[in-house]
């Protein structure tokens, strides 16, 4: 039943939202406004077919609603290079700002939309913004109602805008009425988790200490690592927002000319596919074990 872990690849995710629907750009981009906005998502998501197939990788990707309905050509591309489309919600909302019913509307919306687009079940979900944790894990029963089967939302980090760090750092069911959490990578070092999952990290540090984590993880942890990335982090020539905080400015831009080489080499080191083959087995251990025991934590990995 379990496939070795030493042989199954990492998993490769993309979170499709276009530069202007990035949470931490929110205060100085009003909702309204996205409509009028240049929106850069097709050619961004043309290259990253195009690296996608060229170093063999298949990925999961977990596409916002609003992006799918307005192009849903690019969407197809996708779903016809073989790989996975999930969700990350229609408007890009925080769960932390949203009631359970608002949350329900908001995943259903974009489950119609992407549905309709494939032809198949969408079965894996991303809280924008990482916003799924202790206040909230309702939302995974949420996920489960609608017919979600995981979730990849749950960052084991200290971070200041996300993440619960003392969640679990492999595949787990936070709550027993609720989907399989299958978390963003982390590095477990002197008692700490340390984010090894992408975004700013990746583009920031020096690319051999992000090889390292991943190699370590896969060494020691004997699991795959979830990898994740904006369409927007391979495009330096994006229109600037002007008005932000410094600190968002520096994460938001830091090092993007630098993000698609270090991407090919990150594809060169690492097999790559889409979350749903590379946890296949804790999926299916997680419907049977979730039907037969009704059980807090599955952990097959
Ligand atoms: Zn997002």
């Amino acid at each position: 039943m379990q496939m070795q872990a030493a042989t199954r690849p990492n998993a490769l995710t993309v979170d499709v939202e276009d530069y202007f629907q990035v949470s931490a750009l929110a205060p100085c981009i009003p909702r309204d406004s996205w409509d009028a906005r240049e929106c850069r998502i097709e050619r961004n998501l043309d290259r990253i077919l195009e690296l996608f197939e060229q170093n063999a990788a298949h990925a999961t990707f977990f596409t916002l609603g609003w992006i799918a309905e307005r192009y849903p050509r690019a969407i197809r591309r996708i779903v016809d290079a073989g790989h996975e489309l999930a969700s990350h919600g229609y408007g890009h909302e925080r769960v932390t700002d949203l009631t359970p019913a608002a949350f329900r509307a908001d995943i259903e919306r974009a489950q119609g939309i992407l549905e309709d687009l494939s032809g198949t079940p969408v079965r894996g979900y991303r809280a924008p913004s990482f916003s799924i944790g202790e206040g909230n894990l309702w939302a995974l029963e949420v996920l489960r109602e609608v017919g979600l089967e995981y979730s990849s939302s749950i960052y084991p980090v200290h971070h200041d805008h996300y993440g619960m760090p003392q969640a679990p750092r492999h595949p787990h069911r936070p709550v027993s009425a609720g989907v399989l959490e299958l978390p963003p990578a982390t590095l477990r070092m002197a008692g700490r988790n340390l984010p090894a999952a992408g975004g700013g990290y990746f583009r920031l540090l020096p690319y051999a200490l992000s090889r390292r984590a991943l190699n370590r993880i896969r060494a020691v942890d004997a699991m795959p690592a979830v990898f994740y990335f904006h369409p927007w982090e391979i495009d330096p020539e994006q229109p600037r927002v002007p008005g932000l905080a410094a600190r968002s400015r520096f994460r938001h831009y830091v090092n993007l000319h630098r993000m698609e080489a270090r991407l090919e080499r990150l594809l060169q080191d690492f097999r790559w596919d889409r979350m749903d083959r590379v946890f296949a087995a804790d999926l299916a251990a997680n419907t049977e074990h979730a039907q037969v025991t009704g059980d807090g934590d599955v952990r097959t990995a």
